[in-house]
């Protein structure tokens, strides 16, 4: 690596690669497997991350909304891509990108039904979504009768896929619901088969199902936080590689006397003499000011310095008293060296919510 010169988010193709042979081995080799890349690819790059998982030969990807499908259609992206929260409003330019809607209400079905009429599709691929417990978006068991009332005698809709999604795969304290969303997902795939005829694809499992319900893994699988290299598990996050990093330079040094602050409402006050360092990465980058005051450390020279005071929007300070370092040294915020999960939870938060906020203002590299 040459030495780093600003802030970047560093993305490295071959934690990815690694991730995804790690996922593939825990399933049958049947099992389909769907990459998911929505917000920004978990706030990496959607596209790079696309393009090195359609090598990878994944069978799907998903998205959130259209636009982010679009986006991936526009770059050349050719595998199927399920877009799991379609908008409405979005119907003419989802078909227009042969982009797969899952289909999760009345009120959709109806709407995407009479689009692809008007659009003349036939056997347009849809994929059916059913809420078994996460009480998000789906529809009930006891709309499948509806579903094939309204579907009768016409060919303008192909149902590709049934799905729906686990509240709690991660939680180990959870297991008897989980087995519930699974026992209830089982009937609901019975009730749709028989009603519309048999579908090519039945997936539940994100990355946290894959690892602890793999026997529920049925047609394909969907895993997003688990590409980028986080588990949600202790024993298995050393088993995955982080695919992007956080990292950072010192702008400047300040040696800071007794009974001086530092930064914004003089929220830092220093007891005795201390080396602090601001950094040029602030709450614009996706570091808020939940992570200052002492609560999150960054890495340099393999120590921990704390962040002290408030995060400004560019910038933020941090103590690095005792450490031998200089201004341009690199520092460490997440990644290789100090996982997102750990980051995070400084914060009480997740690795989920840390990667995806990471600002486009963050310049990306690749390794
Ligand atoms: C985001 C999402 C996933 C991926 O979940 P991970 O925990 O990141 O593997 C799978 N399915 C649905 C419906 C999702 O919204």
């Amino acid at each position: 690596m040459t030495k780093l010169s600003e802030t970047v988010l560093e993305i490295d193709l071959g934690a990815l690669e690694h991730n995804y042979h790690f996922l593939r081995a825990k399933l049958s080799p049947t099992t389909k497997f769907m990459g998911i890349v929505k917000a920004f690819g978990y706030g990496s790059d959607p596209l790079i991350i696309a393009k090195r998982l359609e090598s990878l030969k994944v069978d799907a990807l998903a998205v959130a909304y259209v636009s982010e499908g679009v986006y991936l259609r526009k770059a050349g992206i050719k595998l199927p891509i399920l877009v799991l929260h379609p908008q409405l409003a979005n119907f003419d330019l989802l078909m227009e990108h042969c982009l797969e809607p899952s289909i999760y209400s009345a009120r959709v079905l109806r709407s995407f039904h009479q689009a692809a009429l008007n659009a003349g599709q036939k056997e347009y691929p849809v994929h059916l979504k059913f809420n078994t417990g996460l009480n998000r978006l789906g529809f009930w068991e006891n709309d499948v009768a509806h579903i094939a009332k309204e579907l009768k005698g016409s060919e303008v809709l192909k149902i590709k896929g049934i799905f729906s999604h686990l509240a709690a795969s991660e939680d180990a304290a959870e297991k008897v619901f989980t087995r519930g969303q699974i026992e209830g997902f089982k009937k609901i795939v019975k009730k749709v088969e028989s009603a519309l005829g048999l579908v090519e694809i039945k997936h539940l499992l994100n990355t946290s199902g894959i690892l602890n319900y793999p026997e529920a893994q049925w047609d394909m699988v969907r895993s997003g936080i688990g590409l980028y290299g986080y588990g949600n598990d202790p024993i298995i996050d050393p088993l995955l590689k982080p695919v992007v990093s956080l990292k950072t330079i010192i702008s400047q040094i300040h040696t800071i006397e007794p009974n001086e602050s530092v930064g914004y409402n003089r929220a830092y006050r220093s007891e005795g003499y201390r080396t602090t360092a601001t950094l040029p990465l602030g709450h614009a980058d996706g570091i808020g000011r939940q992570y200052g005051n002492g609560r999150a450390w960054v890495i340099i020279q393999g120590k921990k310095a704390p962040i002290i005071g408030n995060v400004c929007m560019d910038m933020l300070m941090i103590d690095i008293s005792g450490i031998d370092c200089k201004e341009g040294d690199e520092v460490i915020v997440f990644g290789k060296g100090q996982s997102a999960e750990a980051f995070a939870a400084y914060a009480h938060t997740i690795s989920y919510e840390l990667i995806t906020g990471i600002s486009s203002r963050v310049k990306r590299v690749y390794k």
